[in-house]
C-alpha cells in the first residue's frame, strides 16, 4: 500500500520541514523518558537537589539521569556527538544509486542511517555514501535470481553539526573522544576524554579566579607555570570555588564518580600514553560518561551546549 502511495506521487517533489526540537541526553532511569532542558531544571541541578520526572514523578539525582551516557544504542551514541539531526523519507529503485539532498545548514555530517520500508516487500540490504557536502547516495544490493518490487520507500537519519553554532574547544575534544570510541579507537578515546577535562577545568577555574582575585594572579597561575591536573582539581579548584574536586563531590555516588575519573580516566590515560596499555570499549564508554557527568555537575549551564536540533523533510 505504501508502495502505491510512493509511486502515485512520484514526479511531484515535495519538501516539508518541521521546526527544530531540542533533544538532550538526560533520561529518567525509571520510565526512560527524556527530560526537557530549561532554566528551572538547571537551577535545580545547581542546588544539587533531586529532580522529579515529569512523566512518572519519581525523583532521581543528576547522575542517574545521565546514566544514559553509557548506552549501547547506536543512535543515542551518535546523538552525543552531534548537535543537529535531520530525518527524512525518500524512495529508491533496487540496484540503482539514489541521490538525496543534505540540508545546506549542516557544517559536517557524522553518520547517515537508512532503513528501507514497504508493506510486504522483500527485505533489501542498503547502505549510504556521502557524495558531497550537499548530497548523499543510497546504494541497494540486488541479489541474482531474486525479484524485487519496482520501488522501495526509505527513511533516513543524518547526524552532524550545524553551521553557526560556536562552542568551546573542550566540547569538540570531548565529542572527538566519542567519535574515536565509535571508530573502535578506544585508547585515543580515553586520551581525548582526559584532555577535554583538563581544558574544561582550566577554563572553568580561570574565569572564576579572574573575577575573584586579579588578572595578575590568574596570569601567574596559568601563564608562568602550566598547572598540572592535580593542581586544577585540588589547590586551584579550592581557590576558585572554595573546595577541592573530591570535597565538592563528597557523598556516596559522587565519591564513586571521583574514583571513576581518577582510575578510569586520569591514571588510565597515563598508562596508555606512557606504557602503551590497551583499552576496551567499556572503558572508553565509561570514561566519556564520567567526564560528561563531571562537567555538568560543575557547570550545569553546559547542558545548553549539548542540546541538539532536529528537523524533518520528505522528498518524493
Ligand atoms: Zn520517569
Amino acid at each position: 500500500m505504501l508502495n502505491n502511495l510512493i509511486i502515485s506521487i512520484i514526479g511531484a517533489r515535495v519538501q516539508t520541514r518541521t521546526r527544530g526540537e531540542n533533544v538532550i541526553p538526560l533520561t529518567c532511569p525509571n520510565c526512560k523518558n527524556g527530560i526537557e532542558i530549561n532554566n528551572v531544571l538547571i537551577e535545580k541541578i545547581k542546588k544539587r537537589v533531586l529532580i522529579k520526572c515529569n512523566d512518572c514523578e519519581e525523583e532521581h539525582n543528576l547522575f542517574e539521569y545521565l546514566d544514559i551516557l553509557t548506552t549501547d544504542n547506536i543512535f543515542l551514541r551518535y546523538s552525543f556527538i552531534s548537535n543537529y539531526h535531520h530525518s527524512g523519507i525518500t524512495d529508491f529503485i533496487p540496484g540503482q544509486l539514489k541521490k538525496v539532498d543534505i540540508p545546506s545548514d549542516f557544517k559536517e555530517v557524522h553518520k547517515i542511517f537508512v532503513t528501507p520500508f514497504g508493506e510486504g516487500v522483500r527485505p533489501i540490504q542498503c547502505f549510504t555514501i556521502i557524495l558531497s557536502k550537499i548530497e548523499f547516495g543510497i546504494i541497494s544490493i540486488k541479489r541474482e535470481g531474486e525479484s524485487y518490487p519496482e520501488k522501495y520507500g526509505a527513511s533516513y537519519l543524518i547526524y552532524g553539526n550545524k553551521t553557526g553554532k560556536k562552542l568551546p574547544l573542550w566540547t569538540y575534544i570531548l565529542t572527538s573522544a566519542k567519535s574515536f570510541e565509535l571508530e573502535n579507537n578506544f585508547r585515543n578515546a580515553i586520551i581525548e576524554c582526559q584532555t577535554a577535562f583538563e581544558l574544561f577545568l582550566t577554563v572553568y577555574t580561570k574565569e572564576k579566579i579572574r573575577r575573584l582575585y586579579s588578572e595578575n594572579i590568574a596570569d601567574y597561575i596559568y601563564l608562568s607555570r602550566r598547572p598540572r591536573v592535580e593542581d586544577l582539581t585540588k589547590g586551584i579548584m579550592k581557590l576558585a570555588v572554595g573546595k577541592t574536586l573530591p570535597e565538592l563531590l563528597g557523598g556516596l555516588d559522587q565519591d564513586a564518580l571521583y574514583q571513576k575519573w581518577k582510575n578510569g580516566v586520569n591514571d588510565k590515560r597515563n598508562l596508555i600514553v606512557h606504557k602503551g596499555e590497551d583499552a576496551s570499549k567499556e572503558e572508553a564508554n565509561e570514561a566519556f560518561a564520567t567526564i560528561f557527568k563531571l562537567v555538568i555537575f560543575l557547570d550545569p549551564d553546559i547542558l545548553h551546549y549539548f542540546s541538539s536540533e532536529m528537523t524533518t523533510s520528505t522528498n518524493y
